[in-house]
């Protein structure tokens, strides 16, 4: 099991009079996420999910608060931890020249999977991402929902029990995300937790157990889309999120 606890992140922001002024990107953020829960996390640009991913990832210390994976902290536990989770970040760059391929055993090699067992598991995960008919090919090549798969593929090579995904179908074809959509669905069978920020707040609805809506920084409402919805008398998130920011469309 996953828990957060009181997640805060300060930052500097500039003003146009260049003054340095500090904020909270996250400000008192805890969830929990269960063995095969997908929990959503959800919210405009700028909410602050991507901070909250990137400290849950350990990539990015938390101002103060706690997580807990398994009852493991990073504190005494990094490397552990990070044995156990698959991060996607939202921004990630690969290399152009290597095919798919490669790629993936070198990501294997990076995280010390035996060779034949690299080798196996990659050929399973480019089944399971529709990726067999492009697998050698260079990933310059490559579509833009096919890179991205390739980006979930080589995070998922030492075969985690927690994956932490950042946006990722943001900006994808609706065949490549459906592919991602269904990969995350039969992995939450197999008993993984999945972590999965985005702003398509129907994306959501359909395979989140649960929702976390957050705006700037805050959680505003959490539970099942069901719940939300039912608390805010609305038929859709999209509705719910606007009914419970109450006109307060400034981004901050
Ligand atoms: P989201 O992923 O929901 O779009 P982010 O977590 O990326 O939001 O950003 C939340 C807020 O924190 C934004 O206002 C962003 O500009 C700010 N922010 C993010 N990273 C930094 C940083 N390293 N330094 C200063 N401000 C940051
Ligand atoms: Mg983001």
């Amino acid at each position: 099991m996953l828990k957060v606890e009181n997640i805060k992140k300060k930052f500097v922001k500039l003003t146009k009079k260049k003054e340095h002024v500090e904020f909270y990107a996250n400000n008192g953020i805890s969830l929990e996420a269960h063995d095969g829960e997908i929990i959503g996390i959800l919210g405009p640009n700028g909410a602050g999910k991507t901070t909250l991913l990137r400290i849950i990832a350990g990539i990015l210390e938390p101002t103060s608060g706690s997580i807990f994976f398994d009852n493991l902290n990073y504190h005494d536990n990094e490397t552990e931890i990070k044995k156990n989770i698959a991060y996607l970040s939202g921004n990630t760059k690969i290399y152009n020249t290597l095919s798919c391929y490669e790629l993936l055993h070198m990501c294997a090699d990076i995280y010390d999977v035996e060779k034949s067992d690299a080798e196996k598991r990659i050929m399973e995960i480019a089944k399971i991402l529709n990726m067999e008919s492009f697998l050698y090919n260079r990933i310059g090549s490559l579509s833009t929902g096919q890179t991205q798969r390739v980006n979930i593929a080589r995070c998922l090579i030492h075969n985690p029990k927690y994956y932490i995904l950042d946006e990722a179908t943001s900006g994808l074809d609706i065949i490549s995300s459906q592919i991602i959509l269904n990969f995350i669905k039969d992995e939450k069978k197999k008993g993984k937790t999945i972590l999965y920020s985005t702003h398509y707040m129907e994306e959501a609805e359909n395979i989140c157990d649960k929702v976390i809506m957050i705006n700037k920084g805050i959680i505003i409402a959490e539970g099942s889309p069901d719940k939300i919805k039912k608390q805010t008398n609305t038929t859709n998130l999209r509705d719910a999120f606007f009914k419970l920011i109450e006109g307060d469309t400034n981004e901050e």
